[in-house]
């Protein structure tokens, strides 16, 4: 079959298209057709070598997949062949025509959800699910600042937080982004390239702050970002590439909480939660993954140049 190999780790060109060997299922494993997967700032991080998380070399990148099951393995129980399904963190990597998945990562995709969405569902909404259900804890009625709403995780989200009855403002940094930001229910969308955003922000909250702020780039905005909580507010650190200052001050008298959080710490009662919860979302319709850019798979290297360029919107996935 045909998947990305990357026989070192580096930048994108690494990564070729090769013939390699046919997957068959292990125990409690599933054998999933691979046709759309999702890519991820992780996957790009990995590649590097850089990485907390090192494959053994060579390996196939990817974590998020859709697709249809076509084997199972031995033990594995409620899952059928032939239905459709997504999944995050395969064992063999997404970026394939097939894929090795453990049956605790594998979910039935409901009809209301084409492969692409599915392929957008596994890092980036249980990411959204668990900053903001699992650790901030957010309430209906609360203010949700999404800075860097236009993306894979930031649209999830503005999606989620807006069903859950929250009043929702967003960030993006391009015109396309603050549309696409507005059209998931945000009601405020800022540029968080304009000096004066914070302040429109204060102003939109009266000066009172947000109750709770998902942070993407907390490398850039952490320091500001106590500075806009409400009394008691939280702050859930999902990104950030590299140190920042702060002043704790600014979090002692607002009683305020800066929460990191990573999805690999996520057990599999609360995976199957959120999976849960996720699953209801998409059949509700409240959920609607928005898919920004399909490539072909042999254009995986350009798929990870996009993902870290400026100017997100929604999800990149790979089409085999
Ligand atoms: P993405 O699709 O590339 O989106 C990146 C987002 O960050 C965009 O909305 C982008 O806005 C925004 N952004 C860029 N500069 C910003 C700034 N100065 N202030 C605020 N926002 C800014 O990536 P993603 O998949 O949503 O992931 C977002 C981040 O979370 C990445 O760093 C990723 O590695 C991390 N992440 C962590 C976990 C975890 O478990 N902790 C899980 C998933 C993702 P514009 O492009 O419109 O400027």
């Amino acid at each position: 079959m045909k998947a990305i190999l990357a026989k070192e780790f580096g930048g994108p060109e690494v990564m070729k298209l090769e013939e390699v060997e046919d997957l068959i299922p292990g125990r409690h494993q599933v054998l999933v057709r691979v046709e759309a997967a999702g890519v991820n700032p992780v996957d790009v991080y990995i590649l590097s070598g850089q990485y907390a998380r090192k494959p053994a070399l060579p390996y196939t990148p990817g974590m998020d997949g859709a697709g249809v099951v076509v084997a199972l393995g031995m033990g594995v129980k409620g899952i059928k062949k032939d239905s459709r399904v997504y999944v995050e963190s395969a064992v063999t990597g997404t970026y394939a025509r097939f894929c090795l998945v453990d049956q605790a990562h594998v979910h039935p995709l409901p009809d209301a959800a084409t492969f692409a969405q599915g392929a957008a569902l596994g890092v980036p909404y249980a990411t959204a699910h668990r900053a903001l259900f699992g650790k901030a804890k957010a309430l209906a009625g609360e203010t949700v600042l999404v800075h860097g709403a236009s993306g894979g995780v930031g649209t999830a989200a503005v999606q989620m937080a807006k069903a859950a009855k929250m009043k929702v403002i967003g960030t993006a940094g391009t015109e396309q982004g603050f549309q696409l930001v507005k059209e998931q229910g945000a009601t405020h969308v800022l540029n968080h390239k304009d000096p004066a955003y914070l302040e429109e922000l204060m102003r939109l909250t009266e000066g009172r702050g947000v109750d709770v702020i998902l942070e993407m780039a907390a490398h850039v905005n952490l320091g500001k970002d106590l500075t806009l909580l409400a009394p008691r507010g939280r702050v859930v650190v999902i990104g950030s590439r590299g140190p920042v200052e702060i002043n704790p001050r600014d979090a002692m008298g607002r009683e305020a909480a800066i929460l990191g959080m990573t999805l690999f710490n996520v057990g599999p009662k609360e995976r199957a939660a959120i999976h849960k919860d996720l699953i209801q979302g998409l059949k509700n319709k409240g959920l609607k993954p928005v898919i920004g850019k399909e490539l072909p798979l042999d254009q995986a290297a350009e798929a990870f140049r996009l993902v870290l360029q400026p100017g997100a919107f929604g999800k990149i996935v790979l089409v085999p």
